[in-house]
């Protein structure tokens, strides 16, 4: 086959708006962390209906401050699941915890709240449910067990800024809840990213922790001439900055918009990739409000490749989410993990790809991909 059209993964939403928007930063002289920043952390914790939200460099930087606030390093445990990208698991290890992986359910992928309970020892500090591909963790569920067993809950929400379930939304039944606006999230800066609080004890530590650890941010220091900033705590550098701030406040206006654009092309796979032998798409969790980062289908994991490449071959961007964390060469070495260990896990990981899905992706599109995986399924089979 070759390629008859280019049809993207991902194409940012970005248009006038945020354009206008930015250029309004630029024109002034503030370009790091200030009013627009601040502007945003207030509209995206009215959107999330969170009591805080503090602008960061990315939910990298989101989870290993969470991580800070709790106290947690050497010695600790950190439940989380093997089927998400590394930035979870590596955010861990870098605060000096041990990741604990508990394998996902084999339907939809997410954290096996059941098996949850088995792994927590005297050790364990926090779990990190992570909200794969737009459906939420069953949040009530973990909330439970935070309550019987006194850890901390700590979401890694970078896919699932708009889902509910049970009629929660991310960050408001945990300790804090991690976006990411990296290049190819719902809304995006490029790179940055939020964290959404419930604990008011946070908010200035973690404004303060992005930051040095300095009592003045640098709005502060340019609007009060006549004080000295200290430096309080040991923080890092993860601050937002106004340039971001700038192009995520139109995107968020408009992100239950760009929710029913995706929602709308998802309809339009399950409706054309149902019932295709060797293939099998993501069970849908009954009354959740999905918010449709990724649209993963799953083929026999001897095939996966060959569809993978074959799709890439005729202009098609598709991606793995994910490959297992535990079976990389790094985990594998350092913390002694082979195949087997989460079967579900690796069983949805290596027979899993990703399709193209944004608010740019057109029928005609979608037909090619749609026909494109038919050909090379019915190619790979015989
Ligand atoms: C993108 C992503 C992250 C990391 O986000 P950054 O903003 O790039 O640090 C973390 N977890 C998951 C599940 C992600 O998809």
């Amino acid at each position: 086959m070759s390629a008859k059209m280019k049809v993207e993964f991902y194409r940012h939403p970005i248009g006038e708006d945020e354009i206008l928007s930015v250029s309004e930063v630029l024109r002034g002289i503030f370009l790091t962390t200030g009013h627009k920043v601040a502007e945003f952390e207030s509209a995206f914790a009215q959107y999330l209906n969170a009591p805080h939200v503090v602008g960061l460099s990315s939910c990298t930087a989101a989870l290993k401050l969470a991580f800070r606030c709790l106290n947690i390093g050497k010695g600790d445990e950190i439940i989380t699941t093997p089927l998400t990208f590394v930035a979870t698991a590596n955010a861990i290890l870098e605060s000096g915890a041990a990741p604990v992986f508990v394998d996902v359910e084999d339907d939809t992928g997410l954290i096996d709240v059941e098996k949850i309970e088995k792994a927590i020892t005297a050790r364990t500090k926090a779990i990190v449910p992570v909200h794969l591909y737009g459906q939420m963790c069953d949040m009530r569920a973990l909330y439970r067990l935070k309550e019987k067993y006194g850890v901390a809950l700590i979401e890694d929400a970078a896919h699932c800024i708009e889902g509910m379930r049970d009629g929660v939304r991310p960050g408001q039944l945990s300790d804090a809840a991690c976006f990411s606006f990296y290049a190819t999230k719902n809304i995006t800066s490029g790179e940055g990213g939020a964290i959404a609080l419930s604990r008011d004890e946070w908010l200035s530590l973690l404004q303060k922790l992005r930051n040095h650890g300095m009592t003045q941010d640098a709005s502060l220091r340019y609007s009060k001439s006549n004080s000295h900033w200290d430096m309080e705590v040991l923080g890092g550098k993860y601050n937002m900055n106004n340039i971001q701030a700038a192009l995520l406040i139109p995107q968020l206006r408009k992100i239950e918009k760009y929710l029913h654009e995706r929602e709308k092309c998802v309809l339009y796979y399950r409706q054309h990739l149902k019932n295709i032998p060797g293939l099998t798409l993501l069970e849908e969790i009954p009354g959740a409000k999905n918010a449709f980062h990724l649209f993963p289908v799953f083929v026999d994991r001897k095939l996966r490749d060959k569809v993978l490449f074959g799709l890439r071959d005729v202009g098609i961007g598709v991606t793995v989410n994910y490959n297992p964390v535990h079976l990389t060469k790094y985990y594998r070495s350092h913390l002694g993990y082979q195949e087997g260990s989460f079967p579900c896990a690796e069983a949805m990981g290596f027979s899993t790809l990703s399709l193209p899905l944004h608010v740019h992706l057109t029928q005609d599109e979608q037909d090619y991909v749609v026909d494109s995986l038919k050909l090379l399924l019915q190619g790979a089979v015989v």
